[in-house]
């Protein structure tokens, strides 16, 4: 929804810039029953919002004598360890001293003026949305603007439809569909009273314009994306139904045309060196102790990954999805082949021979759609072993991992998966079943290194000549290998 007013130029009426417009075309609206009562007074928005915490700044200032404190950063410790400094944020903490006296040599009986910020977080606000993803949870809000009436409750009963605007058909017939608490409806209501919200003005609802069924959803998501802008505009139409304190009763219609809102579906992400455009897929080839990925958050390593995925599926972050700085590929760091910030990592945590656990397939599925909420494009999904094709002894994780069965979870949580450029599970596996061995192996230097990665058709074929290894037979090298290490440090 942009903006808050309505401009519709069949509106009948004079009242505010919010309640325009009557529903000319619906005869059972009767505009007259209450608008003698309420004349050009009762004003009510309805939009789009997410909820943002408030924060409160005061500046402070205080005379303080310096009791046994030698400089002023002592200074600072004494105020920082007040208890009424507790679960404040505090900033720009100043000292300023008597003239003649040094600030890093203060004596008991020097007089500081200590000033500072306190932050202090407080409710919410309401951030108005100028557009809205299908599929999503949002927050639809009605505000009573009419400051003048007092109400005593009443029920804003909404329903959206879409505005064609130049496109040649709807993708919407008829009132959009909406999801409530897991229950599909077309209509929704909000309820407005005195003392149901703090500042008594605002009425929220959280919910989904989203039909139940995932196949129709699916459908609706291709229509939309085939437009060019990949959005639909809607209104809408509404019914509210009042009480005054006097027990005046209100009812009014209004329809927000004219400015109305996007609903819009997400795009694949531009490979630019503005976003991370991929989503990289890592196994760590040997269980890392969480003891050591904690040690890595705390000395901020930017050559790990971003986030670690256990056993058990718990995740630690290293870093945020949206830090940057951070690389775990060949191609990003001794190539410098790509430059840092493109890319998403996530470590699967489990030794090389050992398959990923379903809670880290289920995990992984929770981070991807997390990382598509960083820039709100869907990122091209790509393993290590491609990132790192062409490169020298480059990487060759995840090892193992089915492809297939992570992009199944995707399509569950309504991923458009067959719209987002991924890797082929064949392109890995070949033609043999999931278990068996892997087409192929270690990216090889005498490979084409390709930014954006190759992410389909069959790779060169290995030259490590274990192509016909089953995974079992890999396994008993593997063990062998190890007993001749463990042999030889004897
Ligand atoms: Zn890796």
């Amino acid at each position: 929804m942009e903006g808050n007013s309505s401009s519709n130029s069949q509106a009948k009426s004079t009242l505010g810039t919010i309640v325009s417009a009557f529903l000319s075309s619906d005869s059972s609206v009767k505009a007259d029953s209450w608008q003698s009562y309420v004349d050009g007074m009762l004003k009510i928005d309805v939009y789009f919002a997410e909820k943002k915490p408030r924060y409160k700044e005061e500046k402070k200032v205080e005379n303080y004598t310096v009791k046994g404190e030698k400089n002023y950063q002592a200074v600072k410790e004494t105020f920082l360890k007040r208890d009424d400094f507790k679960g404040k944020t505090i900033q720009d903490l100043r000292c300023a001293v008597a003239k003649g006296v040094n600030s890093s040599q203060l004596k008991p009986g020097d007089k500081c003026t200590m000033s500072w910020k306190e932050i202090t977080e407080g409710g919410f606000e309401y951030k108005k949305l100028n557009k809205v993803r299908f599929g999503k949870k949002t927050l639809i809000v009605g505000e009573w603007l009419s400051k003048e009436m007092k109400l005593r409750e009443g029920t804003l009963k909404l329903e959206l439809y879409e505005d064609q605007r130049d496109n040649d058909t709807k993708v919407f017939d008829g009132p959009l569909k909406i999801m409530i608490d897991g229950v599909e409806n077309t209509k929704l209501e909000l309820a407005f009273s005195e003392n149901n919200n703090e500042d008594n003005k605002k009425f929220e609802k959280e919910i989904t314009i989203s039909p139940k069924s995932d196949s129709e959803l699916q459908s609706l998501v291709k229509k939309i994306g085939e437009r060019k802008d990949k959005n639909a505009f809607i209104y809408v139409r509404a019914k509210f139904l009042g009480w005054l304190p006097g027990g005046w009763g209100l009812e009014a219609n209004y329809l927000k045309e004219g400015h109305p809102f996007k609903v819009y579906v997400r795009d694949v992400c531009p490979i630019d060196k503005r976003y991370q455009s991929h989503f990289v897929i890592h196994s760590t080839a040997y269980e890392v102790p969480e003891s050591k990925i904690l040690s890595w958050k705390n000395s901020k390593v930017t050559g790990q990954g971003h986030k670690y995925v256990m056993r058990d599926g718990k995740v630690i972050e290293v870093w945020p999805f949206s830090a940057k700085n951070v690389f775990a590929t060949k191609a990003e760091h001794k190539a410098g082949k790509v430059s840092k910030g493109q890319m998403f990592h996530v470590e699967l945590n489990y030794k090389e021979l050992v398959l990923p656990t379903e809670a880290q397939y289920q995990a992984l599925a929770d981070l991807y759609l997390e990382a598509a909420d960083v820039h709100d494009y869907w990122p091209i999904i790509v393993p290590h072993i491609e990132v790192d094709r062409g490169i020298p002894d480059g990487h060759r994780d995840p090892s193992d991992f089915d492809y297939n069965r992570f992009y199944d979870i995707l399509k569950k949580r309504n991923v458009p998966i067959d719209d987002i450029p991924h890797f082929e599970h064949e392109r890995y596996w070949g033609e043999a079943a999931p278990g068996s061995e892997p087409l192929y192996w270690d990216p090889q230097a005498s490979d084409n290194f390709s930014w954006p990665p190759v992410l389909k058709r069959k790779p060169n074929p290995p030259k490590l000549g274990n192509t016909k290894e089953t995974r079992l037979q890999r396994i008993q090298r593997w063990e062998r290998a190890s007993a001749m290490k463990e042999q030889e440090k004897k």
